[in-house]
């Protein structure tokens, strides 16, 4: 043993896994508890990257609404800030800086009338919860205000919103209102929110494009209905606009349609970052119409680290990098920019809808020339005689290519509905778009002549590649 070396310290391995394989080569992963003793750091590195060779590969996902291509500079700004707690607005009051920015234009991109408020989240999910919390607040104040009971808060929405809108009824105890769909309509217009609105419905949440079908539901008619039962029947009702995805890609493909503060009740809108803002994923924007929709009671002031500050969050410590990869793209990419790329987006799905078309198996859900995310949905056509279905084309492109392209079936009452989904986003260039459809065809064929595959199979690769 040679001097200061610790008596524990094991021998050097013999069995040359230091000079020509790994620690792990020829172990299992430590999976369980705390290994006793580390390994390299080189190790570490190759141990987790071979774990991650059994996941999908993003560029192939065509599943997600959620960034899986930044520049590499925008990498190399994301990298650089990794270390920066973005609530450490004492020591970085740039980044909060720049936080504040990124609300502003997208405040202005949605025509809020003048100042405004919002805050940067974790993820649209944190920015309903947060969104929806304040229509409750403000609900409960007018409701003492007049001097009436405020023991049953309701929320009015289609059965097209994500899950995170039942998530939160759950979570902070208010009734859902749930408007089924129709088997032949798959979003919400005013004359089906009408029946369940009423004094104790804290808003009505419609979704701009949604994960379903791409779709949006009838914003227009909506604000049309609140601003009517405001007039008749004295029921102040506010909307929050769910725009995860499409209140980044309506203001550049449809600048002349209106869901959002250009219509008066029309009071808040949650937007994912990392959908159509173009950033990877961890960022949320909440943006509110004024700064009165943001009820003072939700506000934490707090001395923090000797600086007073103002808090709207679920969450505490994150990441810097995901704002400063917005405000990068912002700056990057400008109006023009944007705009150009959702149009690429549009334009390849497009192409890739007429050529999913042209097989002759399918059909696109939706009315041809609604507004909609850039995606393809569609469905097999009737026919009885065909031996397969939706999930083994999934499940059939899955085990031929790799891709990822959901079948799933719609909510109620539209849930005889069986739907396939393919999101046309940036890495997806016209090429692949092209390859995809190609593959689609290929893998109709093969299934034309093998059959489908069994129902266990199916509820497997259904649960595999839900939204
Ligand atoms: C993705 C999505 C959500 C949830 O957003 P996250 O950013 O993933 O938290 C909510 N609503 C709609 C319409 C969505 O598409």
């Amino acid at each position: 043993m040679s001097v200061g070396q610790h008596p524990t310290t094991p021998p050097a391995p013999t069995n040359g896994a230091s000079s020509y394989g790994n620690e792990f080569l020829l172990t299992d992963a430590p999976d369980h508890r705390l290994p006793q003793r580390g390994m390299a750091a080189d190790d570490a590195m190759r141990l987790v990257g071979e774990e991650l060779v059994l996941d999908g590969i993003p560029f192939r996902n065509l599943a997600t609404f959620v960034t899986t291509w930044m520049e590499p500079q925008a990498q190399r700004v994301i990298a650089d800030n990794l270390h920066r707690n973005y609530i450490d607005h004492a020591e970085y009051p740039q980044t909060a800086e720049i936080e504040q920015r990124c609300i502003r234009m997208l405040a202005d991109l949605f025509h809020a009338p003048g100042e405004t408020t919002g805050t940067r989240t974790q993820g649209s999910s944190e920015a309903i919860m947060l969104g929806a919390l304040s229509l409750k607040w403000k609900w409960r104040a007018r409701r003492e205000a007049a001097g009436k009971a405020t023991d049953r808060p309701n929320l009015v929405f289609g059965g097209d919103v994500h899950v995170v809108w039942e998530k939160f009824c759950r979570y902070f105890d208010v009734e859902p209102r749930i408007i089924p769909l129709q088997p032949h309509k798959f979003t919400i217009g005013p004359e089906d929110v009408e029946p369940h609105v009423d004094e104790n419905t804290i808003g009505v949440a419609a979704v701009l494009g949604t994960t379903f079908t791409g779709h949006a539901d009838d914003i227009v008619g909506i604000d049309a209905l609140l601003r009517r039962l405001r007039d008749e029947r004295g029921l102040e009702v506010p909307m929050h606009v769910d725009g995860a995805s499409g209140a980044f890609v309506w203001p550049f493909l449809y600048p002349d349609s209106e869901w959002d503060f250009r219509l008066e009740t029309v009071h808040s809108i949650n937007v994912s970052g990392h959908k159509y803002g173009l950033v990877y994923p961890g960022l949320g924007w909440l943006i509110f119409r004024e700064p009165a929709d943001l009820p003072e009671d939700l506000v934490f002031y707090e001395n923090y680290l000797g600086k007073r500050d103002a808090t709207f969050t679920l969450n505490f410590s994150t990441g810097s990098s995901m704002v400063l990869a917005q405000y990068y793209n912002f700056v990057r990419y400008g109006h023009e920019g944007y705009r150009y790329i959702m149009e690429s987006m549009q334009r390849n799905a497009r192409a890739l809808a007429e050529e999913i078309v042209a097989i002759g198996e399918f059909e696109l859900v939706g009315e041809p020339g609604a507004e909609q995310l850039p995606l393809v949905a569609f469905k097999l056509t009737e026919n009885p005689d065909r031996g397969y279905d939706e999930f083994d084309i999934a499940s059939q492109l899955a085990a031929e290519r790799g891709w990822m392209l959901p079948a799933y079936t719609l909510p109620p009452n539209a849930e005889h509905v069986t739907i396939m989904r393919a999101l046309v986003k940036r890495a997806l260039g016209h090429s692949l778009a092209t390859t995809l459809a190609h593959d689609i065809s290929d893998a109709c064929a093969t299934l034309a002549v093998k059959g489908g595959l069994h129902e266990l199979d199916r509820r497997r690769v259904k649960t595999a590649t839900g939204y």
